[in-house]
Order: structure tokens, then C-alpha cells, then sequence
């Protein structure tokens, strides 16, 4: 197995633990090493101070032939450590005087010693091949003649043992460090690393199961936040085109229903219309031909206004119930939204709206129904106002995009809660209390017979954008005038 192919924790721990074998091997190596030599030169140091103390006394009695004094003295030294034996080593390579005895008149044997008149009379630390061989050696002078050498053994067992203990010391403190960087290490890559990951990968799965209105939303400031961020763009603009979808497939659902329902409102419509048409002349008949005190005229003008609902709403339903049959001509949609927001600027609530205009400059010519696209524009900007009863700001904007041209109605009313967003294109779906739940029906049937695309984006509190797509010219079945 390669290591490419290994999970990222996987990754992530064997190159971490890696480096801190590394590291902390090099560092422990280099440690004990001058560890090591500060160890031995302290014990080399002693040994070098008591040799030199102990110089003239044992020049003095060997001068003098005092053989007895000087191993006396010598005995005492090597008594303790870390000095463990020694010899008087004579200028001919003889030794005059050894803790063994057995050496005593013998020539010296093994690593030769440098010549006594190159030993500083400070001293001198020699150090053989392997750990346990180690001296201390000191000139003597006027011994047999000439210059002799003291050599004081040094007890390197003490030494070994000691920085055993210092290694294994070493060791236990760096398995225990390794352990807890690698406890350390496992808990910042569950952190930094897996947790985002597993976030993303539930948002994703969520959003690729079919919920609506999944964003990942890792809230971080490094690379995962901002990959948390790109995805949660791709799921909205990923939902936008679902909606639009969804948009498009509920009206030709609604239309099929309508081919029925729709018949039947287009006679009651009717019936109702020449009743209605007869009350309202009768009103007005009476409103000029009688007179009337201030409170009788004020009921005569709420009838009115009841009836002026009515009267809405049945030319709401009708012009739902007719099919939408296009008288098509060239026109610029700036004129058509215009009209709209002159129409609707009478409207209460109206006066508390900032309009914001922003048309495409191009302003191409669109082959449509002027009338029935004002319609729409019209209950777009319509609904727009009455979502902000409060006031607020209405930003009509009109631009290129694909499929044609693109034309945005966004408030910052109440907006449209979750559960609604599916409903308010169904025709009869209204949360007002006077509302006919009509106009977006309409809306979406003459959007749909231009052949162009609709769809809403919503937050509650923040505000409502809807979005419609025309295309150059309505799709050919639609383009004849009828
Ligand atoms: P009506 O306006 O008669 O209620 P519509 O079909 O025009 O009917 O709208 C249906 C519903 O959609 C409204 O009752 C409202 O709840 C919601 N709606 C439409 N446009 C907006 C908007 N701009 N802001 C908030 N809610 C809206
Ligand atoms: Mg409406």
C-alpha cells in the first residue's frame, strides 16, 4: 500500500509520528552524547585535582627513597573513588610503584604513555579505546633521576553505570513525551481535520439525499471554512436551480388541474361578474341621486371597496382560468416594468417603499405580451409592497442572463417561511387576510407561456427576491398572435 492511498489521518499520523521519532531521536542522541562527555570530564577533573594535591607530598617521600610514604598516600587516594589504582611509572618505562603490587619492578605494559617532559603539569586526562579504559596522569619531578609519571586509574564503572541510568532515564522520558505528542497529535487531527471533514461529508450526504435547505456551514477561518464556504455556494445555486425546476414542473401540473377546475371558475367568474357589474352601477346611482349624511356616505364607500375586491378577484380568476394566448410584439422590458411600478404606486403601503430602479443599459427588445407581462410585474411588485408594511426598499433590476433576459424583484419584507416556499404558487394559497392567493399563479402561467423560467429565493425577516427569465422570443406554439 502506498502511501497516497492511505486515509488522510492515516497520513497525517504516520508522517507526525515520523518527525517526532526523528526529532526527538536526534535530540535525545545528541544529548546523551554531550551527556556523556560532561559526565566523564567532571570525573576526569576530580581525579586530576587530587592527583595534583597529592604531587609534591609523593615527590618528597620518593625523592628521598620513601617508597612506603608515597604508597601510603597513594593507597588513601584510590580508597575513594573515583580513582581506582595507580602506578609510578619511571622514565625508562619501568614501574617503581603500583596499587598491584605484582607490577612493581616491572616495565609498563600496555598503551604506551606520552613521554613525561610533554604532560603538563596540570595533568593530563587519557582516554583509551572503549568506556572502561580512562586515566589521569601527572609529572612527577626529580623521581629515579628524572622526570616519572603518575598514572591515577579512573573508575569508569561508576561513569558507565551512571549514564545507563541517564539513558534509560532519557528513554522513559521520551516515550512517555512521544506518547502524549501523539495523544496531542490525534486529538488536533480529530479537531482540525476530521471533525470538518465529517461536517462536510453529512452536509453533502444530507443535501445529495434530497433535503432542502442543507448548507454545511463550517464556520472556520482556515482552508476547510473556506471549502465549507464554496460548497454551501455550489448547494444553493445547486437548490436554485432545483427550485426553478420545481417552479416549472408545478405549473404544468396546475395547469393540467386547471384544465377543469379552470372551466368551472371561468363560469362562476362569470356569473358573478354581471351581478357584480349591476351592484356597482346601483351604487353609484344611488351615491349621486340621494342625499346622505357623512356616516351613511362612508358605509356606501367600504361597499365600495368590498366590491372592488370582488371585482379583483373575479378578473384574477378569470384571466387565470383563460389560456394564456399571447399577443407577442417587440418591446423593451424597462417600459413594462415601468408601467407596473406606476400602476402599483398608487397602492397603500406604497409611499413607504423606496424604489431602487436598475435596468440593464442594453436594454434589448423581447418579443412579448406587454399587457400580460405588466400583469406579472405588476403582482410581483404588488406582493413586494405589501411585505413591507413597515416600509423598506424595493430593488427592481433587470439584466442579461442566460436564456435571455433576466428581470429581479427583491424586498426586504417579511419574507416567506420554509414551510410556505412550496404553496404560494398554488393559486388560492394566501397568508393575507384579504389576499385571493391568485397572483403568483398568474404570475407563473404567463412566465410560463413566454417560455421563461421563475423561481424565489426567501429569508424570513430579511426579505423575498424573485427571479424571472425571458428568453428573446416566447417558444413558437406561443409566438402567433391569436
Ligand atoms: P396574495 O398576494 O393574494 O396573497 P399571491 O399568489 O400573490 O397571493 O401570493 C401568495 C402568498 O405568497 C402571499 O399570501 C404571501 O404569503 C406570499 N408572498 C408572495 N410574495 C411575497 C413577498 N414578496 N414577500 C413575502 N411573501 C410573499
Ligand atoms: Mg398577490
Amino acid at each position: 500500500m502506498r502511501l497516497r492511498d492511505l486515509s488522510i489521518r492515516a497520513k497525517v499520523l504516520v508522517t507526525g509520528l515520523g518527525a517526532l521519532l526523528f526529532v526527538l531521536g536526534v535530540g535525545a542522541l545528541a544529548s546523551f552524547r554531550y551527556w556523556e562527555r560532561e559526565q566523564f570530564a567532571l570525573t576526569a577533573e576530580h581525579a586530576v585535582l587530587a592527583a595534583r594535591a597529592l604531587r609534591p607530598g609523593i615527590e618528597g617521600a620518593l625523592a628521598h627513597g620513601q617508597v612506603g610514604a608515597a604508597r601510603r598516600q597513594l593507597d588513601a587516594l584510590v580508597a575513594r573513588p573515583p580513582a581506582a589504582g595507580y602506578r609510578v611509572v619511571l622514565n625508562d618505562g619501568r614501574v617503581l610503584v603500583a596499587s598491584r603490587r605484582p607490577e612493581e619492578g616491572l616495565p609498563r605494559s600496555g598503551t604506551p604513555l606520552p613521554d613525561p617532559w610533554d604532560i603538563p603539569t596540570d595533568g593530563l586526562t587519557l582516554r583509551g579505546r572503549g568506556e572502561s579504559a580512562a586515566s589521569v596522569v601527572v609529572p612527577l619531578a626529580g623521581v629515579g633521576g628524572g622526570r616519572a609519571t603518575l598514572e591515577l586509574l579512573l573508575d569508569t564503572r561508576r561513569i558507565n553505570a551512571a549514564i545507563r541510568r541517564g539513558r534509560s532515564f532519557g528513554l522513559a522520558l521520551t516515550t512517555v513525551l512521544g506518547i502524549a505528542y501523539a495523544v496531542v497529535l490525534g486529538l488536533m487531527l480529530e479537531r482540525e481535520i476530521m471533525a470538518p471533514l465529517w461536517q462536510l461529508k453529512a452536509g453533502l450526504a444530507r443535501a445529495s439525499a434530497g433535503e432542502a435547505g442543507v448548507r454545511v456551514g463550517l464556520e472556520r477561518k482556515d482552508e476547510f471554512g473556506r471549502l465549507g464556504a464554496s460548497v454551501d455556494a455550489l448547494l444553493a445555486k445547486e437548490e436554485r436551480s432545483q427550485q426553478l425546476a420545481v417552479t416549472r414542473g408545478r405549473a404544468l401540473a396546475e395547469q393540467a388541474g386547471f384544465a377543469q377546475v379552470g372551466a368551472l371558475a371561468a363560469q362562476i367568474g362569470h356569473e358573478i361578474k354581471r351581478p357584480l357589474a349591476g351592484i356597482q352601477s346601483a351604487i353609484e346611482l344611488i351615491s349621486q341621486e340621494y342625499a346622505m349624511s357623512d356616516g351613511e356616505r362612508g358605509l356606501l364607500t367600504r361597499v365600495e371597496d368590498q366590491l372592488q375586491q370582488v371585482d379583483r378577484t373575479v378578473r384574477d380568476l378569470l384571466s387565470l382560468a383563460k389560456p394564456v394566448g399571447l399577443n407577442a410584439q417587440p418591446a423593451h422590458l424597462s417600459s413594462i416594468v415601468d408601467a407596473a411600478l406606476v400602476r402599483v404606486s398608487g397602492t397603500p403601503g406604497a409611499d413607504h417603499v423606496t424604489v431602487i430602479r436598475g435596468y440593464d443599459p442594453a436594454d434589448p427588445e423581447l418579443v412579448v405580451d406587454s399587457g400580460r407581462l405588466e400583469q406579472a410585474v405588476t403582482n410581483l411588485v404588488g406582493n413586494a409592497i405589501e411585505a413591507m408594511p413597515e416600509g423598506g426598499v424595493l430593488r427592481v433590476t433587470t439584466r442579461p442572463a442566460e436564456g435571455g433576459q433576466e428581470l429581479v424583484v427583491a424586498d426586504t419584507g417579511v419574507g416567506i417561511p420554509p414551510k410556505n416556499i412550496d404553496q404560494i404558487m398554488k393559486p388560492f394559497f394566501s397568508t393575507k387576510p384579504h389576499g385571493t392567493g391568485l397572483g403568483l399563479a398568474l404570475v407563473a402561467r404567463i412566465v410560463e407561456a413566454h417560455g421563461g423560467r421563475l423561481w424565489v429565493e426567501s429569508q424570513v425577516g430579511r426579505g423575498t427576491t424573485f427571479h424571472v427569465i425571458l428568453p428573446p422570443t416566447p417558444p413558437a406554439s406561443q409566438g402567433a398572435t391569436p
